[in-house]
């Protein structure tokens, strides 16, 4: 929703227009061409929502959950009628190709769906005679006001990965989308408008920075779920938790893939083609540094070289496009950079990406799919090592800060054992490119990819956004009356 092309936040049940001095631009990174302005809205604006969230909580944690759960429902059934218009808003603002947008809100929406299974989800436990007459229970109990900080990469999943599990355990919750790709969280906000939830319960509130620290200095709001790089991952991680709340926030990766010599090459280098190159490598599970042992270094790094050079690179909703434009300019030339510093220390650039333009995208930033071979250093591109032995490549896989995914490519079920046993990662795959959890799991980065205890999705979602309360009772019969 916006007004003279400023978008709007959604607070207190409607529609409203920021009193923010700053508005940022939103570009749509394959013809460069405005598409809003959005607003930087103060920390007062967080206030006021923050007080609608804290009027609203009482009835919503005192609906019965199953009551809950029915403005999910309506919110799933609005999502998937309007998935088209929602995944071109995906494509034109954030730059993926069409089937990535449509792929991206299919995982959102299985989190709305895990979510609509809180009856059963937020159940107890309990033990009767734990002493003698005496039995104890655990609840779990919503916090009340949480908020969501979410990246540019995934506009309309990341805010699924918190929406629905905050809201059906009972907590109002504010989002805070990024100001590169707003308009999607517009589109979900509209839906959820229409769903009818109750004024406060869910609230949109754009902004940067000064709107972020508003949100972990505020008293009322007792948890923060981020994702983005790993540096503001710390940072909000440290300023949120010294302020007495809970957090969960996932950082950055560079996520590596080892090849052994027996994996089928033409399945390992497609599925890598998509792994390194999809979404235009800025997937957090994008492989980004594909380790190969033995022979499979001459084996894989030829059939990679043709999957690389023959990825179609467009506009998003242009057809038969597999690749879209980075973000923004700035992240075309930090790339391009990089490239020509790993070139200058000694790589081998054996699929060069830069320098290429898209014919009637003239102004878009665009960087083909890139290949260094002989790297020493993790890039953004897929850049290649190469190891002798399996425990080798695992040595390599572990040396590493982030731990947010590390696959292995084989036909050899002891190796695929070892690899998942002594991988330094939470989320490992095997013979799969892009390890990312269904949202009946937890997505479980480690290391420098996640600060905090619970994860996002499922479980991890629901124990995140409840407090137990444990109860002892006594019911001596002489106390009562007797029948
Ligand atoms: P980012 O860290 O720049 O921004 C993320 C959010 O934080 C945005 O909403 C932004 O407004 C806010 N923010 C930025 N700087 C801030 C500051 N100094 N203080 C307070 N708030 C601030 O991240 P991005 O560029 O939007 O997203 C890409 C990053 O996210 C990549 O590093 C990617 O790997 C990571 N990511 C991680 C996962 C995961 O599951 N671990 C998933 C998706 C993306």
């Amino acid at each position: 929703m916006s007004q003279n092309g400023n978008l709007l936040n959604y607070v207190n049940g409607a529609w409203q227009k920021s009193s923010a001095g700053n508005y940022g631009k939103v570009l749509n990174p394959a013809t460069a061409e405005v598409l809003s302005n959005v607003p930087l809205s103060p920390g007062s604006e967080v206030d006021v929502a923050v007080q609608a969230a804290n009027k609203a909580f009482g009835e919503w944690r005192r609906m019965p959950v199953g009551d809950r759960i029915q403005f999910l429902f309506k919110f799933k059934n609005l999502l998937e009628t309007n998935l088209d218009a929602i995944a071109r808003t995906i494509t034109n603002e954030a730059g993926k190709t069409y089937n990535e947008s449509v792929g991206e809100m299919r995982r959102g929406i299985e989190n709305v769906e895990v979510a609509c299974g809180m009856p059963v989800l937020i159940q107890g436990i309990n033990n009767e005679d734990i002493a003698s007459g005496i039995d104890e229970h655990m609840f779990r109990q919503p916090l009340g006001v949480v908020a969501a900080i979410t990246p540019f990469n995934f506009p309309g999943m990341i805010p699924l990965w918190f929406l629905p599990y905050a809201v059906a355990t009972g907590n109002c919750f504010i989002l805070k989308p990024s100001e590169k790709v707003p308009m999607t969280s517009q589109k979900l906000f509209e839906l959820i408008n229409e769903a009818g939830f109750p004024a406060g319960v869910l609230q949109l509130v754009n902004g940067g920075k000064e709107t972020v620290d508003a949100l972990l200095d505020h008293p009322s709001v007792r948890a923060i779920s981020f994702v983005g790089s790993t540096p503001v991952a710390k940072y909000i991680y440290s300023r949120a938790t010294a302020n007495g709340k809970r957090a969960q926030c996932q950082g950055g990766a560079k996520n590596p893939v080892v090849i052994m010599p027996d994996a089928d090459m033409d399945t390992t280098t497609r599925i890598m083609g998509d792994s390194a190159f999809g979404c235009a490598g800025q997937r957090c599970l994008a492989a980004s540094v594909a380790i190969t042992v033995g022979e499979a270094k001459n084996s894989f790094t030829e059939a990679m070289a043709d999957v690389a050079t023959s990825r179609k690179v467009g506009y998003g909703l242009d057809s038969g496009i597999q690749m879209g434009p980075v973000i923004t300019n700035e992240s075309k030339t930090r790339i391009e950079n990089l490239i020509n510093v790993g070139a200058q220390e000694g790589a081998n650039v054996l699929v060069d990406g830069r320098n290429h333009t898209v014919g009637g995208y003239e102004d878009g930033y665009f960087i083909f799919p890139t290949i260094l071979d002989n790297v020493k250093i993790f890039g953004p591109v897929l850049s290649l090592m190469h190891a002798n032995t399996i425990d080798e490549a695992i040595a390599l896989v572990n040396n590493r800060a982030y731990g947010n995914m590390a696959c292995l490519f084989t036909s050899s079920g002891s190796a695929a054992r070892k690899f998942r046993y002594e991988a330094d990662a939470g989320n490992v795959g095997i013979n799969i490119g892009v390890a990312a959890p269904m949202a009946y799991f937890p997505f479980s980065g480690w290391n420098d990819s996640f600060f905090g205890d619970l994860h996002a999705q499922s479980r991890h979602g629901v124990e995140f956004y409840t407090q137990t309360k444990v109860v002892v009772e006594r019911w001596p019969q002489e106390w009562s009356r007797q029948f």
